[in-house]
């Protein structure tokens, strides 16, 4: 409806919100019938809700008043130095009062967005990038400004001086990026911090999935390769794929002006992250957990991957190329350049088969429409191998 007609006015931001038309398409998904590889779904098999269970009783039962109290903004202070600590993982020294505890990353991306991007703010994104963080930053109004990628993921060198001038910051995914599923060499991390530290051009490195890798070797994060070459990085992590998106919980590591800042922004937003969560994943995780868990949830992917990709070599024509992620829960598809990934999309829903079509992932950049993401976690190995053999069928038709 015409917001003109209703009895009240929405702000300018919220009128320049529009329902994506794929985000209708894909309502259908939900339909039993539907083998959807649209989803962004961890694996529910993965988990661990016995050990979490017991997390929420035992912190209950010993601490249970402080668990149900306020708490301070920059987040429990035992998983702040938590998270500190499990960073020398990805090859960053941190101290705990640079880490800010968030709802989720996706929390994240939005007080990101609030504290960078003033209307018209460039801002430098991979094409293609995350959608969800395109919807959070777009609330801000910026201008994009695509930085170009190959099938090495983001390229350095495509940052040029007349790219980079006046940029906020730029947004990269290092690892099994959504939507492509590219991880970024250690050559390209190491060109990327140190243009970034000449241009003075803040990163912005999402890491959802670094530790969902089961193929090839594991890189160091851009937080510590960009702070050895002087780059500003802003790391954000999650919770959510290493034990489950339902706690709402994630990280920003940040240098400390810009989390005193960041504070001033979430208390405005809502306060804390909920205090029983913080407590009962520090409890979960602060004996080592994640080390016997994790390889589980890596097995889980791998296998899945494993049968998508199987089934893609004997389906799909030669005519169409695809990556092979080495972690993470995507494939990208490029088809040949007829085909449109939306189109494609209806005439596979009406043979019961979804996926998301790429062009909505390319902000600020002419979006490559042959393209398309597919998901293959939750989808059990019958019904993947059944949804590739029928979109394999539907590319050689066109
Ligand atoms: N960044 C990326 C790249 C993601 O894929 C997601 C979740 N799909 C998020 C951030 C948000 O994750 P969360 O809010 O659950 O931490």
């Amino acid at each position: 409806m015409d917001s003109y007609t209703l009895p009240y006015t929405f702000s300018q931001r919220a009128q320049q919100l529009t329902s994506s038309t794929i985000r209708e398409i894909l309502k259908v998904t939900e339909r039993p019938e539907i083998i959807s590889f649209a989803g962004g779904l961890p694996a529910p098999d993965g988990f661990p809700v016995d050990v979490i269970n017991q997390a929420y009783d035992t912190v209950l039962a010993n601490s249970g008043r402080s668990a149900l109290q306020y708490g301070p903004t920059e987040g429990y202070a035992p998983l702040r130095a938590w998270v500190a600590e499990d960073l020398k993982r990805v090859g960053a020294s941190v101290d705990a009062d640079e880490v800010l505890i968030v709802s989720g990353s996706q929390q994240a991306l939005d007080m990101l967005g609030k504290l960078f991007i003033d209307p018209g703010s460039k801002v430098l994104v991979e094409a293609p990038s995350y959608l969800g963080a395109i919807q959070s930053f777009s609330l801000f109004e910026p201008s994009y400004q695509a930085v170009p990628t190959d099938d090495g993921g983001l390229i350095p060198a495509g940052l040029t001086n007349d790219v980079a001038a006046g940029a906020r910051f730029i947004y990269v995914l290092p690892n099994f990026q959504n939507p492509t599923g590219l991880t970024l060499s250690l050559e390209r991390r190491q060109a990327l911090v140190e243009r970034c530290a000449a241009l003075q051009v803040p990163i912005i490195e999402d890491d959802p999935y670094g530790d969902l890798r089961y193929a090839g070797t594991a890189q160091p994060g851009l937080l510590g390769l960009g702070r050895a070459v002087g780059a500003t990085v802003i790391r954000l992590g999650s919770f959510s794929k290493v034990l489950a998106p339902g706690l709402r919980l994630g990280y920003i590591v940040a240098p400390r002006p810009i989390i005193s800042k960041l504070v001033q922004i979430k208390q405005a937003t809502d306060l804390h992250t909920a205090t029983l969560t913080q407590m009962a994943v520090y409890e979960t995780v602060k004996t080592g957990f994640l080390t016997e868990h994790l390889p589980k949830v890596r097995d889980i992917y791998k296998a899945q991957c494993g049968y998508m990709l199987d089934a893609m070599d004997e389906h799909f024509p030669a005519t169409v190329s695809w990556t092979r992620p080495e972690g993470g829960m995507f494939i990208w598809v490029t088809l040949p350049s007829h085909i449109d990934g939306t189109e494609l999309l209806a005439r596979a829903i009406a043979r019961n088969v979804a996926f998301v079509p790429g062009a909505p992932f390319f902000a600020g950049a002419h979006p490559q429409t042959n393209t398309l993401r597919l998901s293959f976690v939750t989808v059990p190995e019958a019904r993947i191998r059944e949804g590739i053999a029928i979109l394999g069928a539907l590319i050689k038709e066109s």
